[in-house]
């Protein structure tokens, strides 16, 4: 059988348009369905407590490496560091 070579598209910021990542980082929160995505005001201050935290870098979340954007739009999932 024949392997196919796997690569991340996204391994380096560098290499993101800016635009594109945008785009997919709200294609991805908006595809999320209603009864999974946090509620505006929750989604808006885990954001904000996010911006204050010492493990934000780049938009992602160094004690878990997930964009914070995407992680905090999650209706049940929590910080890593119980920051919220
Ligand atoms: S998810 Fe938690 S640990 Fe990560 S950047 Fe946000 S507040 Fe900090």
């Amino acid at each position: 059988m024949e392997e196919t070579q796997r690569f991340c598209k996204k391994c380096l910021l560098r290499d993101i348009d800016p635009d594109r990542y945008k785009e997919e980082i709200e294609g991805y929160i908006n595809a999320l369905s209603p009864s999974d995505k946090a509620a505006p005001k929750a989604y808006a201050k885990r954001l904000h407590i996010c911006e204050s935290c010492e493990y934000l870098l780049a938009g992602t979340c160094q004690a878990c490496g997930c964009y914070v954007e995407i992680r905090a739009a999650g209706k049940r999932v929590v910080c890593p560091k119980k920051k919220w």
